[in-house]
C-alpha cells in the first residue's frame, strides 16, 4: 500500500497546515486525507479551504464546516467557538462557502473509513474519547481502520477479539486486528503539545508526527483580526 497522510481539525491556522502539508511533501507522500475542520477559530479560513482542497484527495466534513454553511445548530456550540464561526461566515466568498457545503460526512476507501466525529450518528458530532466509545464506533463499521478527529487529541485504539484497548503510536497494523485512530488536531491541538498533528500509515506502520509552526505569528493574526483573544492564548500552550 502506497503512504497516506490524514489531517484534521485545521480551524483555519495556515501556518500550521503550510508546515504539515511540506512535511508530507517532504515524506513523498502524495495522498492526503483531511478528516474535517477546515475552519472554525483561526485567522485564515479560506486560504485554509482553498488550500486543504487542492492538496487533498479526500475530505470529510466537520461540526464547524457543517455550522459556517447553517447545515447544524449554533446552538451546540460553546460561546467563544459561536462567536469564531459568525467571524467565520462572513469573510468566506461564496465559493468557499459552496466548497464547505459540498464536503460528504464519510468517506469509505476499501480497508479505511473516514469520518470527522464517529461513524454512530455522524451527524450528532459525538465525541470518542475511551475505550467504550471507540468499540461502539468499530461494531458499526466493517473496514480495518476507522480515522476520525474531532477532539484534537491523537489516540489509537485496537480492537482484538472481543477487547478494545488503547494502543501508542507508532504501531503496525496486525492481520487479525482492527483499529480506530483520532489523527489529532493540525490548527489547535489539546494533548498540551502546541505542535501541529498529523499522522502518516506506511508500510503497515501507524504513526504520528509532531511539528512546529510559527504559532507566535498566527495567535498575533487571532488578535489583530478581531477572534476572542483566548484562541490566540489557548494554540501557544495547547489546549
Ligand atoms: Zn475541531
Amino acid at each position: 500500500m502506497e503512504p497516506l497522510a490524514f489531517i484534521s481539525d485545521i480551524h483555519g491556522n495556515l501556518e500550521a497546515l503550510d508546515r504539515v502539508l511540506k512535511l508530507v511533501d517532504s515524506l513523498g507522500i502524495d495522498n492526503v486525507y483531511c478528516l474535517g475542520d477546515l475552519v472554525g477559530y483561526g485567522p485564515n479560513p479560506g486560504e485554509c479551504i482553498e488550500l486543504t482542497i487542492e492538496r487533498c484527495s479526500g475530505i470529510v466534513a466537520g461540526n464547524h464546516d457543517w455550522a459556517v454553511v447553517g447545515k447544524t445548530p449554533l446552538e451546540d456550540f460553546n460561546p467563544v467557538a459561536r462567536t469564531a464561526i459568525h467571524w467565520t461566515m462572513k469573510r468566506l466568498s461564496w465559493h468557499q462557502l459552496r466548497l464547505l457545503k459540498a464536503l460528504p460526512l464519510t468517506l469509505s476507501l476499501d480497508s479505511l473509513f473516514l469520518v470527522h466525529s464517529s461513524p454512530l450518528m455522524p451527524h450528532q458530532w459525538l465525541y470518542i474519547m475511551d475505550e467504550f466509545s471507540a468499540s461502539l464506533a468499530l461494531e458499526r463499521r466493517p473496514e480495518k481502520v476507522i480515522l476520525v478527529g474531532h477532539t484534537h487529541v491523537p489516540q489509537a485504539y485496537r480492537e482484538k477479539g472481543e477487547k478494545v484497548e488503547t494502543i501508542s503510536f507508532p504501531f503496525k497494523l496486525e492481520k487479525d486486528a482492527r483499529y480506530l485512530v483520532n489523527v489529532g488536531s493540525v490548527g489547535q491541538p489539546r494533548d498540551g503539545d502546541p505542535r501541529a498533528c498529523c499522522v502518516v500509515m506506511e508500510e503497515g506502520e501507524v504513526r504520528l508526527e509532531r511539528i512546529p509552526y510559527p504559532v507566535q505569528e498566527t495567535a498575533r493574526k487571532i488578535k489583530e483580526r478581531g477572534l476572542p483573544s483566548i484562541l490566540a492564548y489557548r494554540i501557544q500552550e495547547g489546549w
